[in-house]
C-alpha cells in the first residue's frame, strides 16, 4: 500500500509535526510526493528564516556564458554554475511535478531532481573548498529561487510558457552542460582528500584507530548507557557514535554531561524517511524524545555516512537543547528551522570532514546532504 500518505511524512503530516518533529534526513528521491502540498509552506517559511534583499535579478546564463567564454576554466564560476543549475533544476522538478499533466512529465520531473545532485556536489564542494561561507550559499539560493517563482508566478497570470522566460533559457544552458559536469564530480572525486587542517586529522584516526581496537563490544556498549537501543549494536559501532556525540557538543560548547537521546530502529518509518528526530512540545507533548532510525537506512548507508546521518540528528537536538537553553523540559520550543542556518549546515559540514579523511565520494556525499536538507526541507 505505497500511498501518497505513507510516502508523505511530510505532506500529509508535516504542518502538524512542523514543530514537533524533524523529519530529519529524506530520500531525496521519494519526496517529491510531498512538493506540492509543502510548497505554500517552504516558499513562506525558507524565505522568512532568510530575508532576501531587493537585488537585481541574476543574469541569465546565456548573458553570463558571453561574458564568460572560458568560465569551465575557472574554478569560482565552475562552482557558481553548479550551485545555479542545481537551483533551476531543483525548480524545474518542483515546477513540472506541480503542472505535470502525464506520466512523461512526471518522469521529466524526476529526472531534473534527481539529477539536481550532479550539480549540487560539484557547486557546493567546490564552493566550499574556495572558501564561500554557508551564509553566503543560502542566501543566493534562496534570491534565485524567488527570482525563479517570480518568473513563474507572472508565467501564470499572462498565460504564459515559462519555457519562454529566462527561466527556460537557464534550464536548457544547464541541460547542455550537465555531462560536463558529470565529468568533473568523476574527477573530483578520483581524488583523495588532502585535508589541510593537522588536528583534525589527528582527531580522526585517533577515532579510527579505537574504532578498530574496541569495535562494538560489550563493554563498550555497557558504556553508552541510556541513549541506544541494544539491537543498534549490530548495525553501528557505540565508540564512533560516542565520539560522533562528543564532537557535536564540544563544537556546540553544550554542558559535558549532556546525555545523548535515545535512539531506536523503526521498522515503521515511511519508505522516504531515513532517520527521524522527534520531541515533545506543547502541539504534541505525547512525542518521546528520540531519534528513529530505519532499518533500511541501516542496510543501505555505509560507513562515515551513516554516522554523519545520526550526526545529523543529533545536531537537531544540540540546536533544540541549546534554544532551550539547555534546560531540561518536559516540553521543548522551536522557532528556529534548522536546515537552512548557516551554523547548522556548517556544523554538520564539518562533522562530515572529521568522519572521513579519505573518500572524496563520501565528502561530497555528505556536503550535498547537508545542502540538499535546505533546498528540499527549509522549514525542518
Ligand atoms: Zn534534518
Amino acid at each position: 500500500m505505497n500511498s501518497k500518505a505513507s510516502h508523505c511524512l511530510t505532506s500529509t503530516t508535516c504542518l502538524a509535526f512542523t514543530k514537533t518533529l524533524i523529519c530529519g534526513l529524506v530520500i531525496q528521491f521519494a519526496t517529491h510526493f510531498c512538493m506540492a502540498d509543502e510548497r505554500k509552506q517552504d516558499q513562506g517559511q525558507g524565505q522568512a528564516q532568510l530575508p532576501v534583499q531587493a537585488q537585481q535579478p541574476p543574469e541569465s546564463f546565456r548573458g553570463f556564458e558571453a561574458h564568460h567564454p572560458t568560465w569551465r576554466d575557472e574554478t569560482a564560476w565552475v562552482s557558481n554554475v553548479g550551485m545555479r543549475c542545481a537551483t533551476v533544476y531543483d525548480f524545474a522538478g518542483r515546477f513540472f511535478l506541480e503542472y505535470a499533466m502525464v506520466d512523461d512529465q512526471r518522469r521529466a520531473a524526476n529526472v531534473f531532481y534527481r539529477n539536481t545532485d550532479i550539480f549540487l556536489r560539484v557547486g557546493y564542494f567546490l564552493a566550499v573548498r574556495g572558501n564561500q561561507t554557508d551564509a553566503q550559499l543560502i542566501q543566493e539560493f534562496f534570491s534565485r529561487k524567488t527570482h525563479y517563482t517570480q518568473l513563474k508566478e507572472d508565467s501564470l497570470q499572462n498565460s504564459r510558457n515559462i519555457m519562454l522566460t529566462t527561466f527556460g533559457d537557464d534550464l536548457n544552458f544547464c541541460n547542455e552542460n550537465l555531462n560536463f559536469f558529470r565529468s568533473v564530480k568523476k574527477r573530483l572525486e578520483s581524488d583523495e582528500v588532502k585535508n589541510e587542517d593537522p588536528s583534525l586529522r589527528e582527531a580522526s584516526k585517533v577515532m579510527r584507530r579505537s574504532s578498530e581496537e574496541g569495535g562494538p563490544s560489550a563493554s563498550a556498549s555497557g558504556q553508552l548507557g541510556l541513549g541506544f537501543n541494544q539491537e543498534l549494536i549490530r548495525y553501528l559501532d557505540p565508540n564512533r557514535v560516542a565520539q560522533v556525540w562528543e564532537y557535536l557538543l564540544s563544537e556546540m560548547k553544550g554542558p559535558a554531561h549532556l546525555n545523548r537521546p535515545p535512539m531506536v530502529i523503526d521498522p515503521e518509518l515511511p519508505t522516504s524517511a531515513r532517520f527521524v528526530f522527534e520531541f515533545p512540545s506543547q502541539d504534541s507533548p505525547e512525542n518521546p524524545l528520540q531519534i528513529r532510525v530505519s532499518p533500511r537506512t541501516l542496510n543501505e548507508w555505509r560507513g562515515s555516512t551513516l554516522y554523519w546521518g545520526l550526526g545529523h540528528e543529533l545536531a537537531h537536538y544540540l540546536f533544540l537543547r541549546s534554544e532551550n537553553a539547555w534546560l531540561e523540559k518536559s516540553q521543548y520550543e522551536s522557532e528556529l528551522h534548522h536546515h537552512c542556518e548557516p551554523e547548522f549546515m556548517t556544523l554538520t559540514r564539518k562533522l562530515a570532514d572529521f568522519l572521513e579523511q579519505n573518500s572524496t565520494q563520501a565528502l561530497m556525499q555528505m556536503y550535498a546532504e547537508g545542502f540538499r536538507s535546505c533546498m528540499r526541507n527549509p522549514q525542518q
